[in-house]
């Protein structure tokens, strides 16, 4: 059994030595960031969320899926913003300081830090029952927001959708979702390769229809969806609940965005069209032509 600061010194071994605008790094009672140091033109970004044990995962669930899936959470908000992760804070509930779950976690997290060169730089250790918790700091000229859609542009996923929910309703059943699932990747290959012509930008974390429902709110428009160009894996429609999946699964962390239609030959191929913004309100959605009711927007936490 390990102490809070054997803990804290395992947790500096994250630590990305690397040039960077941060001045003093863990082990003083703040960590400080110099603006001086910063590259030209680009705003900080900063986003923050926790996952707690029970809801989010489970106790026995492997604690190298655990970090890296809250981690990747995490830095899928900075991708959706069309920002690039620089620094991170981790805020860590323990009920006890179990050495070989520990490393589990770090090995998670430290997989995802070393792929995007994101940099540990404090955090909070306390003891209660399990929750992850991380604050990410990024960079960006121009964060994409999802009140900056306009009438007639395109809407536009990335990847596959509905992969992590079937997953959750059938594990075992498909590698490729179980892994979707465990092991959600931030898309930022996408968030860079579109961030110069995007509009509005979010990533799907609580489903298609309920995160592109933001954006219709924040835009004020409608958004209108084809049922059939909705991209998702062949796996998933062996279950007669796919459509639900695709269109209301969370946990996939893919990214919805909206393109003007001139714009569409700069997508990259694993982007999709998926329907179009229009005035009015609220997300439609066409099968074949037909109008379909959809009851359901999403997961929602307090619903
Ligand atoms: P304080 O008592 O001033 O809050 P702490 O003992 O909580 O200081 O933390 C000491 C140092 O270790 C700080 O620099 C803090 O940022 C860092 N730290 C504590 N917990 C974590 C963690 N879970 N991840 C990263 N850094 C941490
Ligand atoms: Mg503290």
């Amino acid at each position: 059994m390990i102490n809070e600061f054997e803990l804290i010194n395992q947790l500096k071994s994250l630590v990305q030595g690397q040039d960077s605008a941060v001045t003093l790094g863990i082990g003083d009672d703040a960590a400080v960031i110099d603006p001086a140091l910063l590259p030209a033109g680009h705003k900080m970004v900063i986003a923050t969320d926790t996952l707690v044990i029970g809801r989010h995962f489970l106790a026995d669930d492997n604690p190298e899926d655990i970090g890296h899936k809250v981690l990747a959470v995490n830095l899928s908000d900075m991708a959706a913003m069309g920002a690039m992760p620089q620094w991170l804070l981790m805020n860590l509930t323990l009920p006890k300081i179990d050495g070989q779950w520990i490393e589990g976690l770090s090995r998670g997290i430290s997989g995802l830090l070393k792929k995007f060169k994101v940099e540990l730089i404090g955090g909070d250790t306390t003891s209660g029952p399990l929750s992850i918790g991380f604050t990410v700091i990024g960079l960006a000229r121009q964060p994409l927001k999802r009140s900056d859609a306009c009438v007639d542009d395109l809407i536009v996923v990335s990847g596959e959708l509905g992969s992590a929910a079937f997953a959750l309703h059938n594990p075992g059943r498909s590698s490729h979702c179980d892994q979707q699932l465990k092991r959600p990747q931030p898309r930022f290959d996408v968030s860079e390769a579109v961030k110069n012509f995007a509009g509005a930008m979010i990533d799907v974390s609580d489903g298609l229809l309920a995160d592109l429902n933001h954006i219709c709110q924040a835009s004020g428009l409608g958004a209108q969806v084809e049922l059939e160009k909705i991209p998702v894996h062949s796996a998933i429609k062996v279950d007669l609940k796919w459509r639900d999946y695709a269109l209301s699964g969370g946990d996939d962390y893919q990214l919805c965005f909206t393109i003007r239609s001139d714009d569409q030959s700069l997508l990259p191929s694993d982007c999709t069209v998926i329907g179009h913004m229009h005035a009015g309100s609220g997300v439609t959605v066409y099968d074949k032509g037909h109008r379909i009711q959809v009851n359901r927007l999403g997961f929602d936490h307090f619903g």
